[in-house]
């Protein structure tokens, strides 16, 4: 005989996902914020996905944590902004062009096709009708209306420099995303020199204010790591610029240090070997060093190259003492960092004493031990503060005062300056590429660079497009594109042809969503003064740096301009764990990817959902196995049967089974309430979800139809955040109004929490057989006793020897037979 199609007793997932997965989708309007609302707001939002292709189950932790949260805090009465996009510009999508042949837009918009029904069979709750993708001229116009912007504040400047250049990607990277001397997306591509006229936006300007708002409005709010990150990179120090003068010309060679107390212990000038004074220095001989040197800096990056000076032949004077050193280059000073110029002083740091060593430049110390002597023969540098010595008018002072009294020395003379330097540079913009946002500006050869204006913007990225991928940008050979008129003085000019870096775009996005269909401006300004800062951000630790600082640097930028108020974007971060599968991180190029689509067919989206925040805390990676899926999809099945068999009982039962069923409810409810308001360790709330049903089916006999009825739809509640499907079923079938997620949060009675016996396990020879109830303190010869004597025991005992009996107040007893 052939099985019946449907058994409703049975948990179908399929059957309940694809019901509530069409009513959902007919309902835009279902997770969309409440316009004037009195409800506090809260603004939840996981970082907007690249449309690479397919989802995996990989990618599938940070929309889970975030939507968890998005519909805690509906129940919890807040009115929920919880948006998705599309970070839709960038590179791959112009390497699957040349790779097959398909256009960046066409490839580009089918992924999303893809990734938003992949969405959408999960059940996260997005507010689609803010959809953005960033690739649209609705969306990149105002990324050029902030390029303006920042041009007008003096905020952006185009200059010839050394850029990074990644051979493989065909363009420039920010020094972000040069990753030990190799490119970011290339691991084993090193990152060479290019000079080339760029754009750069003076993020350096903001250094300060980066900064400090870590200290006073991040600290506590993010995680640690991130900040800490975020400091090294900006990297801040106090120091000293000096002029040293050159012996011929009396040119001056500024130097940046921070132990200016050190000075007389100065041995030579190294010049970085791009400095504009080593050419003029330098012979042929020594500029083919030079160049060498510059080549090489990707490899020394990754610290796979050895320090490397060059004698100039030239020497300089020092402003103190007024002695002559020697002038060299060498390839461990940087252009970027400081002035390009260092003074080498090698008793006191450990890099010029290796430097100093190689090149038998003199070691001369000037600071001892605040308690020693002065070692005239160090086998090593010293490195601390200490007192200085053989220093002329500033011998025996502690370092810290002859720092200040130089640094007055200095000014008083002229010849330099207390000073600050950052390590973070200007964040150069401009990409030889074409899927980006165009930058607006037009060369005109009578008035130089003129920008675009205002009321002609977007300048939309051509469709039809020869793309080649290398070299320069493939907009360059769109004569319509590039041929313009100068729209100051109407003559012939060149369009700019180079298109923006695509952090850009994910600068700012998160205020777009805000008011995602205003053709008239980036946002109104109130809907920004309602909505921000982002109450929660949640993404990856690998966007500590780039993304992050972006972000922060164009808040702190729009706030200048006057059109928005908070000085922060994200108020607090979360950076989730990675989802490991076989001992890796899931990923393509390892074959260890679980697709999303094979997963939500054979366990459902609920699994899916409750098992990646059952396997770890959120912080943590987790392993993902189909044993685990297994346990998650079991327990939901516990669930739905344990609901929809008692859901129509009525009468009485025994009062002793509901008081202890309805204990752990509240417990449960106290228990999940508190992982969402402090460290949502969601772990721990699914293992009390658990707990909870494995009482209920204990004490199913028992149970009164009064106190089913508080049980069943609390369970289906607290059930909603984590798997959202079949909540919204069993509420249904329990005759309730949906949606769960607009339904209070259950709240816990703490008189019906309190524990008022003690719950002892029951073993026999170490197997669990139940459970049962005592006073606290119930002495071991009674718990022994009563144990024996427990009818949940009484099968595996009789007939048999007992051996012995174990008992532990308060907790379990374990007979041992024969
Ligand atoms: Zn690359
Ligand atoms: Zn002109």
């Amino acid at each position: 005989m052939e099985e019946t199609s449907h058994d409703p007793t049975r948990y179908d997932h399929n059957q309940i996902e694809l019901k509530w997965h069409e009513r959902w989708n007919s309902d835009p309007n279902l997770y969309k914020a409440d316009v004037d609302s009195n409800r506090p707001k809260y603004y939840v939002l996981e970082m907007l996905p690249y449309p690479s292709g397919s989802l995996h189950i990989g990618h599938l932790r940070v929309y889970t944590i975030g939507d968890a949260l998005a519909r805690y805090m509906w129940m919890k009465g807040y009115n929920v902004l919880h948006p998705m996009g599309w970070d839709a510009f960038g590179l791959p999508a112009e390497n699957a062009a040349i790779q097959h042949g398909r256009h960046p837009h066409e490839w580009t918009l089918a992924n999303i096709a893809q990734m938003k029904r992949q969405h959408r069979r999960m059940g996260f709750s997005y507010d689609w009708d803010l959809e953005i993708a960033t690739c649209e001229p609705e969306y990149y116009r105002w990324n050029q209306w902030f390029f303006l912007k920042m041009l007008e504040r003096g905020l952006a400047y185009r200059k010839k420099a050394l850029l990074n250049w990644c051979p493989e990607c065909g363009t420039v990277l920010a020094n972000e995303q040069v990753v030990d001397g190799c490119c970011w997306r290339h691991e084993s591509t090193p990152v060479e020199q290019r000079a080339l006229e760029q754009w750069f936006w003076k993020i350096t300007a903001y250094a300060d204010e980066l900064l400090r708002d870590i200290d006073e409005k991040l600290e506590g709010h993010w995680p640690d790591r991130v900040l800490s990150m975020q400091r090294n990179w900006i990297g801040r120090s106090v120091g000293s610029e000096i002029d040293f003068k050159l012996e011929k010309t009396g040119e001056r060679i500024r130097v940046f240090t921070t132990r200016v107390d050190t000075i007389y212990g100065a041995t030579c000038v190294i010049l970085a070997p791009e400095h504009p004074l080593a050419a003029s220095l330098l012979d042929e001989a020594g500029r083919a060093r030079a160049k060498q040197m510059i080549d090489n800096r990707a490899q020394q990056e990754r610290g796979d190259v050895e320090k490397d000076g060059h004698f100039t032949g030239a020497y300089a004077l020092n402003p103190y003492s007024g002695e002559k050193v020697p002038i060299w280059i060498g390839n461990f000073v940087l252009m970027g960092y400081g002035t390009g110029a260092i003074m080498a002083v090698p008793a006191h740091d450990e890099r010029d004493f290796e430097f100093c060593t190689t090149y038998k430049i003199p070691i001369r110390p000037v600071i001892r031990p605040v308690d020693g002597a002065l070692d005239e023969n160090p086998k090593a540098a010293f490195t601390e503060d200490g007192v200085v010595e053989k220093s002329g008018e500033f011998s025996g002072l502690p370092s810290a005062e002859a720092r200040g009294r130089m640094n007055q020395k200095a000014e008083n003379q002229g010849f330099g300056k207390a000073a600050v330097t950052y390590r973070i540079k200007d964040w150069g913009i401009s990409r030889q590429r074409y899927w980006g946002t165009p930058i607006p500006v037009i060369h005109c050869l009578k008035d130089g660079v003129v920008p675009v204006p205002e009321n002609d913007l977007p300048v939309v990225l051509p469709i039809d497009v020869q793309l080649t991928g290398k070299g320069r940008s493939p907009l360059a050979d769109v004569p319509a594109f590039v041929n313009v008129k100068c729209p100051k003085s109407g003559g012939d000019a060149r369009r700019e042809t180079d298109t923006m870096d695509t952090f850009v775009d994910s600068s700012w996005y998160f205020y777009r969503y805000c008011d995602a269909h205003n053709s008239s401006a980036p946002f109104d300004s109130k809907k920004i003064a309602e909505w921000l800062p982002v109450d929660q951000y949640i993404g990856g630790v690998e966007h500590a740096i780039l993304h992050l600082i972006y972000s922060r640097f164009f808040t702190k930028v729009m706030r200048d301009i006057g059109i928005i108020q908070n000085a922060e974007p994200f108020a607090r971060l979360f950076t989730q764990g990675m989802v490991i599968k076989d001992g890796a991180k899931m990923s393509k190029s390892k074959g260890n990817v679980v697709s999303l689509d094979e997963m939500s067919e054979r366990f459902g989206a609920d699994t899916g959902r409750l098992f990646e925040l059952f396997a770890a805390p959120p912080e943590k990676d987790m392993d993902w196995t189909d044993t685990g899926a297994e346990g998650a999809y079991r327990f939901l099945s516990r669930v739905f049967r344990f609901v929809t068999r008692n859901m129509a009982r009525t009468g009485a039962g025994d009062p002793a089974a509901d008081r202890r069923a309805l204990r752990k409810l509240h417990q449960t409810i106290q228990k999940v309430t508190e992982d969402f308001d402090n460290r949502w360790h969601f772990n721990t709330s699914v293992a009390a979800l658990m707990e909870l049903i494995n009482r209920l089916y204990d004490e199913e006999a028992g149970l009164s139809g009064a106190a089913l009825g508080q049980i069943l739809p609390s369970l289906s509640l607290l059930l909603g955040p984590f798997a959202p499907y079949l909540a919204e079923e069993l509420w249904e079938q329990l005759g309730r109004k949906g949606p769960v997620f607009r339904q209070p949060w259950p709240t816990f009675d703490s008189a019906l929490a309190k524990e008022d016996a003690a719950e002892v396990v029951l073993q026999v020879n170490g197997k669990m057989r139940g459970r049962m109830f005592v006073p606290f303190g119930t002495p071991e010869d009674e718990l022994k006793k009563l144990a024996l004597a427990d009818p949940k025991v009484q099968p595996s005992i009789e007939g048999k020897q007992v051996v012995k009996v174990i008992a532990i107040p308060d907790k379990l007893v374990n007979i041992v037979v024969k």
